[in-house]
């Protein structure tokens, strides 16, 4: 049997290339939990878990994430099967609450090592990638209009990107508006503009912003209200032609469910760390799915590492119609992978090679590294 012998944690903090101006924070710096899972048969498995902006956007922060690793999932793990990976998510569901981001990191480390000893991409994990690209988001975010228009146009020009999510809700409904008509109006019909709202507004506010989004030609609206205002995000959903998508709102299957029931939503974001690992995101794209739902390939601004494995997972799904926003590689002044993620004709391709289809380049993790990295070993005889 192939044992789980070590687990590492490291915490990366890795600067944005601008401002990154949200609803509730301004990110100048992306950090990164970094998992290494090490295997009795010499065999590696490498996994990430990230949030945006410390402990603005979730109830997790990355201090916490490498916290609840190293003191509660290492140790349940260590000296059991590293293949049993279904195994290794059940018990740490049964062992402990929440914590959604930090099952991930391991999770993808686990299934990244059992990938690479079975010399398959992770995807043929998950019955088999449809699609070699996924269409790719960018979001603008400079907290400046001109900016991000220069922005917008300038990726449209190079045939990076042709979606755009803006990020609002920190100044008036009608400012805001007004930012995303004048955005619209320069890229035109070139390119899809979308709004974040990161929960900022209250239900009126929502009245007011939907409505003028929408005249705008603004396609979608992204959370506009708190996560838990299931009823106004049904009120909105049925009331606008605009999509409404639900992002803060899903925490896992349980949560994807109810939105569902409630017609809380027409778009789901899918995100992995937000899921709670690739296995449970797989169970709420099942949801949407049979909901008629459209699907969203999310991001929590991560990496390569654990972007690779998000697009492990969404290259098997038959249709993400709003294509996926994996751009968090491209926000860093550098990636930590030694092939970084190609972005090219509007589209992220899929990493090819075993596991994720990733590997660390060690200069970089070393130079980004906030400390020296804590290793939890297994009990010899364990
Ligand atoms: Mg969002």
């Amino acid at each position: 049997m192939t044992k789980i012998d070590q687990i590492e944690t490291m915490i990366l903090d890795i600067p944005t290339i601008r401002g990154h101006v949200l609803s509730m924070a301004t990110m100048r710096t992306q950090t990164a939990v970094l998992v290494k899972v090490r295997f009795s048969d010499g065999s590696e498995g490498i996994g990430e878990g990230t949030t945006i902006g410390g402990l603005s956007y979730g109830a997790e922060s990355p201090e916490g994430i490498q916290s609840a690793i190293e003191t509660y999932i290492a140790p349940a793990l260590l000296g059991r099967s590293g293949d049993d990976v279904n195994g290794a998510i059940q018990l740490i569901d049964k062992l402990i609450k929440g914590n959604r981001i930090a099952k991930t990191a391991v999770e993808i480390a686990l299934w990244d090592g059992l990938g690479k000893r079975l010399g398959l991409p992770v995807s043929q994990l998950f019955g088999g990638a449809v699609h070699d690209r996924l269409p790719v988001a960018w979001t603008l975010a400079s907290g400046n209009s001109e900016t991000d228009i220069a922005e917008a146009l300038k990726m449209i020009e190079t045939r990076r990107h042709n979606i755009f999510k803006l990020k609002i809700g920190k100044r008036s409904v009608r400012e805001d508006v007004a930012h995303v008509a004048r955005i619209k109006e320069a890229v035109g019909d070139a390119a899809s503009v979308r709004v974040d709202v990161n929960t900022a507004w209250s239900l009126q506010d929502a009245r007011w912003g939907l409505k003028g989004l929408q005249d705008a030609g603004c396609e979608l609206v992204e959370q506009p209200v708190p996560a838990r205002y299931r009823r106004a995000m049904a009120e909105l959903t049925k009331g606008y032609e605009i999509a409404v998508m639900a992002d803060e709102a899903l925490n896992g299957p349980e949560d994807a469910l109810e939105v569902a029931a409630a017609l809380a939503a027409d778009v789901f974001a899918v995100k992995i760390g937000q899921s709670g690992g690739l296995k449970r995101a797989s169970e709420v794209i099942a949801i949407g799915q049979a909901a008629g739902l459209g699907l969203y390939g999310g991001t929590m601004l991560e990496t390569g590492l654990s972007t690779a494995a998000a697009l492990q997972l969404f290259s098997t799904v038959e249709d993400l119609a709003w294509g996926t926003e994996l751009f968090g590689p491209l926000l860093l002044t550098e990636d930590i992978l030694a092939d970084p993620i190609i972005y090219r004709d509007f589209c992220v391709e899929i990493p090819k090679g075993v596991g994720i289809g990733a590997a660390l380049d060690p200069d970089k993790i070393e130079f980004f590294r906030r400390d020296g990295g804590r290793t939890m070993k297994a009990v010899v005889g364990e």
